[in-house]
């Protein structure tokens, strides 16, 4: 099973071939909680929520990008991961 190595600032997991993190700058990281919007709209998706700070916050993505990246494929992916993270609690 392979161990994945991820940056402790940004959680960039992207591995050198030590299977070390890679080096890099850190990403800009914000987390959304409490989601309370969300929006299609043209041909842009719409996140809206508070950042870690309790500001509200929204994140836009292009549709046709989000639909490539986010499929039923990915959901099954991120609930698997939910159930295994709720199992080892
Ligand atoms: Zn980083």
């Amino acid at each position: 099973m392979t161990e994945y190595k991820t940056c402790n600032k940004c959680s960039y997991d992207i591995l050198d071939s030590e299977g070390e993190v890679m080096e890099h700058e850190c990403l800009t990281h914000k987390r959304m909680n409490d989601i309370n919007t969300f929006q299609a709209h043209e041909n842009e998706v719409y996140l809206r929520g508070t950042d870690e700070y309790g500001d509200d916050f929204q994140i836009c993505f292009d549709s046709y990008n989000f639909i490539e990246w986010i499929d039923s494929e990915q959901l099954e992916y991120i609930k698997q991961q939910l159930t295994k993270y709720i199992n080892e609690k």
